[in-house]
């Protein structure tokens, strides 16, 4: 049986309290996962021009009036989408199977206050575009679902979920569809039901919303099932909200990835695009492809009045749309810093060393970065700012200076960054670019280490 269950990005926190202790790694002891969660999500860098012959992106505003050589520096918006060529993040699979038609099997209990709205939910969700946009292009097609509400209240002691369904599912209880390479069951607790895993009833709602695993080892099918915790409150949502958000994840996930652990696929940030993993937490989890956009606000997708959370788009990453989709027609902003330097971080959990692009930044000196806005669309300016993750708040790190805060596709913008005190030997740290535009946020995450 195997019980590597996804949960929140965040779940090591644990884990990263006990690197406190590391005193070469000094800028990371107070580190946080959790600490600048609800504002970023997923991205990545390395952008240049994208001809050098492009007059678009190349040109200053008007050289005839007066422009002087700050005003060229910083270009002029452009009509090409995206004005600059951007090497995006994407996912790899790690070869396992994908769930190819999936058949969610939901499981009620009695007196459940939420059954037909859950019910009807999936079967919505499962029929938007929203379904087809975050799963089609990892090899999973149309999907369905079957309701089941079983009479039984659920036991007061029972071993763990994964258990209970495999017993249910013994050839006896008819109540149960049998498991099939298709079946996927969803298991919602009812309210004030208690995790049966002591470990997870104590994480429940607070580091995750819900879990999918499989249990491998039956000889016949795996048995792929989800478990959704009743949380009256997760990740910045409440009431039936956190749980359409919770389902919509686990659903994408347990196709997209149903052999977590034997025979994991879609999870994971491919090698040369590792420096997009560290907001989440740390550099070689292996994030699923919901866990990526965990940081990015739930949106009401077209034709689907419910709240659900962006989910991973390889496809839409290479065409510079937005990785994280809705299945939504929305224009991707984002503002790209150019990273010219190799560098090798620490990964806290791990105790690995990483490498990816990032910045080399000497103690008692500063650098200055060159930001390329680009957009897949017009757009209106957008906002510029800065954050880092793994330091305490309210303190950072590094001194961060933006000359322009704000700008749209084809504009250049430049941030100079200094280790604030007392940086020393080691430091490394993880800045953000953050890009607002109305109700939307991306960001651009990068690495900054000191050299040794
Ligand atoms: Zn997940």
């Amino acid at each position: 049986m195997n019980h590597a269950a996804e949960r929140s990005p965040f779940a090591a926190r644990s884990v990263l309290a006990a690197i406190a202790a590391l005193a070469t790694f000094s800028v990371l002891a107070a580190g946080n996962g959790c600490s600048d969660s609800q504002q970023a999500a997923p991205p990545f860098p390395d952008a240049s021009p994208l001809d050098s012959g492009s007059p678009d992106a190349q040109l200053p505003i008007d050289g005839g009036d007066g422009a002087d050589a700050t005003d060229m520096r910083h270009g002029a918006p452009s009509d090409k989408y995206p004005a600059f060529q951007v090497k995006m993040p994407r996912v790899e699979s790690k070869g396992g199977p994908v769930i190819a038609a999936p058949h969610f099997v939901l499981i009620t209990f009695p007196n459940d206050p939420m059954a037909d709205a859950l019910e009807t939910f999936v079967a919505d969700f499962l029929k938007s575009p929203y379904w087809t946009a975050t799963t089609n292009e990892y090899g999973v097609g149309a999907a369905t679902s079957t309701n089941v509400r079983l009479q039984e209240t659920l036991p007061a002691q029972w071993s763990d979920v994964g258990p209970w369904l495999r017993g249910k599912l013994d050839g006896t209880h008819s109540e149960l569809p049998a498991s099939n390479e298709n079946t996927i069951y969803v298991v919602y607790y009812p309210p004030g039901a208690r995790d049966p895993d002591t470990q997870h009833d104590s994480m429940a709602c607070t580091e995750y919303g819900g879990l999918h695993a499989s249990i491998t080892d039956t000889g016949a099918a795996p048995i792929v099932y989800a478990r959704i915790p009743r949380c009256l409150e997760y990740n910045g949502t409440i009431g039936f909200d956190a749980l359409t958000i919770a389902t919509a994840h686990e659903l994408v996930e347990s196709a997209t990835n149903p052999l977590e652990s034997s025979k994991p696929a879609w999870v994971g940030l491919a090698a040369d695009s590792q420096e997009w993993a560290f907001p989440f937490g740390y550099y070689t989890r292996e994030f699923e492809l919901t866990d990526l956009c965990f940081a990015m606000p739930p949106v009401k997708p077209l034709g689907l009045p419910y709240f659900v959370q962006r989910s991973w788009s390889n496809a839409a990453s290479a065409a510079f749309r937005d990785p994280c989709t809705a299945g939504v027609d929305e224009v991707y902003f984002n503002s790209i810093p150019a990273l010219p330097d190799r560098i090798q971080v620490y990964d806290p959990v791990s105790g690995q060393i990483v490498e990816t692009p990032g910045i080399i930044l000497p103690l008692g000196e500063s650098r200055t970065i060159e930001l390329s806005l680009a957009s897949d669309g017009p757009s209106q300016a957008w906002t510029i700012s800065t954050t880092e993750f793994f330091s305490p708040k309210p303190a950072k790190f590094l001194v961060k200076e933006l000359d322009r805060t704000s700008g749209r596709n084809g504009e250049k913008v430049y941030l100079t960054i200094r280790w604030a005190e007392p940086a020393g030997k080691n430091s490394q740290t993880h800045a953000t670019i953050l890009n607002k535009l109305g109700n939307r946020t991306t960001f651009w995450p990068f690495p900054v280490v000191s050299p040794e």
